[in-house]
């Protein structure tokens, strides 16, 4: 994490005031809109660009998608059950949990979220997409949104963005960007041009506490056009009385939450004190360390790397020759496992095309190939004594290497 922000969480609660109205966040509601002008302009978003800070990518994803549905029913009739049957949220299979979530907290049901297939990158497949939008309105369904991912949870895949937002425009609908972990290509000079066509999205994901160093929680939404925050809009009399609407400035009229931390703080002293380009030269750091993992991956015959590295993470599994599928998950799952009790690594696991596969999440860039390696040599170590039916407990420990554990 970014030293600077560590200390400004210190300030923020000790002054503790919430964002909710002017009068009790004044420099606060200046200083958040600041960055939310300079991540729209490192977006791409243009003049009529706004945002906010929320407690994550999740509520970001909510409540894009809220304001996405209340444009699209805004202008129907009758009751609001109603006029949401039938929508439909246009995302790829590996789009984070979070879309179908918010469809059924929308109402729509978590069946309202269509998964586009991928390719062998785990990229939305823009083709399909556009089948499955042309599909979907002879059957006789709405499109509400097509949400493109920047940065999957599992591969850093990211979506065609050019390609998605055309197919989004051609049928009308909310483009949004899931960039909660694809975010800090933005800060790269060298990775910039991945996100080529996140400017042409209507909202976009931010989570600084995932690619911006930053501690939880740090985030924002941004919207192309601020316009679009009066569908969410409300009221409150103690708050925000609508006859005082536009009198002074305040950050509830864009929030779901009413009182909020001053989270943008954090990334505000970070960015004054560091730089947005030491930002983004850490997070390539970052993707050269992930891509040497994957080369290590790719160079040992008993590992096998799920798809080429994208960003920071590294999916792959142990997995010896002529071993069947179900007991390579098993002992994938029993390396994993031992790896924990031994105290030497904890790594992740998940499930791509049914198989069990272990994965690494690069975030801190300090992490060295060095560290790394030493983990793939403990998975190597583990997994050769589980594969003879041994029990890693009772063997010698493996040999350190240099780098040690991390
Ligand atoms: C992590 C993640 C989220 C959820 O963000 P939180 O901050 O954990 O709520 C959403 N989308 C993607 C692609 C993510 O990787």
């Amino acid at each position: 994490m970014a030293i600077p922000a560590v200390a400004a969480e210190a300030v923020v609660t000790s002054l503790n005031s919430s964002m909710d109205t002017w009068d009790q966040s004044a420099g606060a509601t200046l200083i958040e809109r600041r960055l939310v002008d300079w991540a729209a302009g490192l977006a791409g978003l243009g003049a009529d660009a706004d945002g906010i800070f929320t407690s994550g990518g999740t509520q970001s994803n909510v409540q894009a998608l809220l304001m996405a549905r209340n444009r699209a029913v805004a202008g129907l009739s009758g009751r609001l059950p109603e006029r949401l049957a039938d929508l439909r949220i246009y995302a790829s299979a590996d789009s984070h949990f979070s879309i179908r979530r918010a469809a059924s907290m929308l109402g729509l049901g978590d069946d309202a979220v269509t998964a586009v297939p991928v390719d062998a990158q785990h990229r939305m497949d823009a083709e399909s997409l556009g089948a499955a939008l042309a599909r979907g309105e002879q059957e006789g369904t709405r499109a509400l949104a097509v949400v493109a991912t920047a940065g999957t949870t599992d591969f850093g895949a990211v979506d065609p963005l050019r390609e998605s937002a055309a197919q989004a425009r051609a049928y009308g609908v909310w483009f949004h960007v899931d960039a909660a972990y694809g975010c800090g290509l933005l800060a790269s000079e060298r990775h910039r041009g991945m996100l080529t066509g996140i400017e042409a999205a209507d909202s976009v994901t931010l989570d600084f506490h995932k690619s911006f160093f930053q501690p939880i929680g740090s985030s924002a939404l941004l919207v192309r056009d601020r316009a679009d925050f009066a569908h969410i809009t409300h009221y409150a009399e103690y708050l925000n009385p609508a006859a005082e609407a536009g009198a002074a400035p305040n950050q509830v009229d864009k929030s779901l939450q009413t009182t909020r931390r001053f989270d943008a703080f954090k990334l505000w002293v970070t960015l004054r004190s560091l730089g947005t380009q030491a930002i983004g030269t850490l997070f390539d750091v970052l993707l050269e360390t992930a891509s040497a993992a994957g080369e290590r991956v790719r160079s040992e015959e008993l590992l096998e790397l799920a798809a080429p590295v994208q960003l920071s993470t590294v999916v792959f599994r142990y997995a010896p020759p002529g071993l069947g599928e179900e007991a390579t998950d098993r002992l994938n799952d029993a390396v994993r496992a031992s790896l924990y009790a031994s105290g030497e690594a904890m790594v992740a696991a998940t499930t791509v095309d049914g198989r069990r596969h272990l994965k690494l999440t690069l975030l801190n860039p300090r992490t060295t190939a060095d560290d790394v390696d030493a983990i793939l040599d403990a998975v190597l170590a583990h997994g050769a004594l589980l594969a003879r039916g041994a029990d890693p407990a009772a063997a010698p420990a493996a040999p350190a290497t240099d780098g040690g554990r991390a």
